[in-house]
């Protein structure tokens, strides 16, 4: 049963009583759904019959986002006391449980910098964080194996890595949709992302070291980096916030057409990459208030940083600054500057 393998269906708790690794076992629910534990914060589901669906839903990459946290975790108890009905293969990751514990974004390195082999460059597997995005890697390739990568494989493959912003934004909510390397945008996605109370979207030009790139690339995944609110501790999430996309990851669960709604782009900011601003000295200065909200934008020639000798200026109407960090290391982003876009000459 159950209850015994994962005391009261807390199967975050388990994770968190084992951060660094639990031994796999598997059961079965009495509704036929077969249940298996891979490792710390790694649990599948799959039911007894057809299924066309290969859904991963991922939270905690970053230990300190805890909204998306309680959401996964309600939805894992929920599925295992058999409340919530699986009609889809089913994946669900707890990113980084000792950074969860630890209630910090990451215990060495940030984890969603590491994917798609970025793990194993430079130094190599040197910490647990590095370690971790390697094996996440493997679970993700292990599950999708089961269909080959193909065009007509690709619609059923979808993974959601759930996240709280560091910063508020002038749209709560917003979703980062992976360089596509040309083929088309997905309104079936659209559909949902609105579905989930989601209307503000980064259209990426570039590959990217993310865990949502790594499953669109490599798996062919419909795959997005959603970033639900701003980072709040454990229990003080207000969750009304989050309900929509709660009620739209578990109709995506069950399997109802959630994907299936109209797609009107006009109720949609999308927004792509203009440029990324390095952080080049130790004296890397942002000149706004450090309580600046994602997507705020200034008038053209507005000051933004100031690098030794460098200035950053505003160049374009319209662009917007989202995840300025002064305090990451030479070398990183400090800051990426946006412009709005449109996806209408490649969608399907
Ligand atoms: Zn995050």
């Amino acid at each position: 049963m159950a209850q015994q393998l994962i005391p009261a269906d807390d199967f975050l708790k388990l994770t968190l009583d084992n951060p660094l690794g639990l031994a796999p076992f598997e059961f079965t629910l009495a509704n036929g759904l077969a249940v298996k534990v891979w490792d710390s914060g790694v649990i599948s589901f799959e039911p007894a019959g057809q299924t066309t669906e290969d859904v991963v839903l991922s939270c905690g990459v970053h230990g300190n986002e805890t909204a998306p946290i309680e959401i996964c975790a309600a939805i894992v108890q929920d599925i295992l006391a058999g409340r919530l009905v699986v009609n889809v293969r089913l994946l669900v990751l707890f990113g980084n449980p000792p950074a969860i514990n630890a209630g910090t974004r990451e215990i060495t390195e940030n984890l969603n910098r590491l994917f798609s082999g970025h793990h194993s460059k430079g130094a190599g597997l040197i910490n647990a964080e590095r370690q971790r995005a390697k094996a996440l890697e493997q679970y993700v390739s292990q599950f999708y194996q089961r269909l080959p990568v193909t065009e007509s494989a690709t619609g059923n493959r979808s993974l959601y890595d759930l996240h709280t912003a560091i910063r508020g934004s002038r749209f709560e909510k917003f979703a980062v949709y992976p360089y596509l390397h040309g083929k088309p945008w997905r309104q079936a996605e659209f559909a949902f992302l609105a579905a989930c109370d989601v209307y503000t979207v980064l259209l990426m030009q570039t590959p990217a070291s993310t865990f949502s790139y790594y499953a669109s690339n490599e798996h062919g995944a419909n795959s997005f980096t959603i970033e639900l609110g701003k980072v709040k501790p454990f229990g003080q999430n207000d969750m009304a916030r989050f309900a929509k996309a709660d009620s739209s990851l578990r109709a995506l669960i069950y399997n109802k057409p959630v994907k299936s709604g109209a797609f009107d782009h006009n109720k949609f900011n999308m927004y792509q990459v203009y440029r990324s601003i390095i952080k080049q000295t130790q004296d890397f200065t942002l000149h706004f208030a450090d309580d600046i909200e994602n997507f705020t934008s200034y008038p053209p020639g507005s000051l933004l940083a100031t690098d030794g000798d460098i200035e950053y200026r505003v160049e374009k109407e319209g662009e917007a600054l989202i995840f300025p960090n002064a305090n990451v290391a030479v070398g990183q982003r400090a800051m990426l500057m946006v412009v709005p876009s449109s996806v209408m000459d490649n969608l399907q």
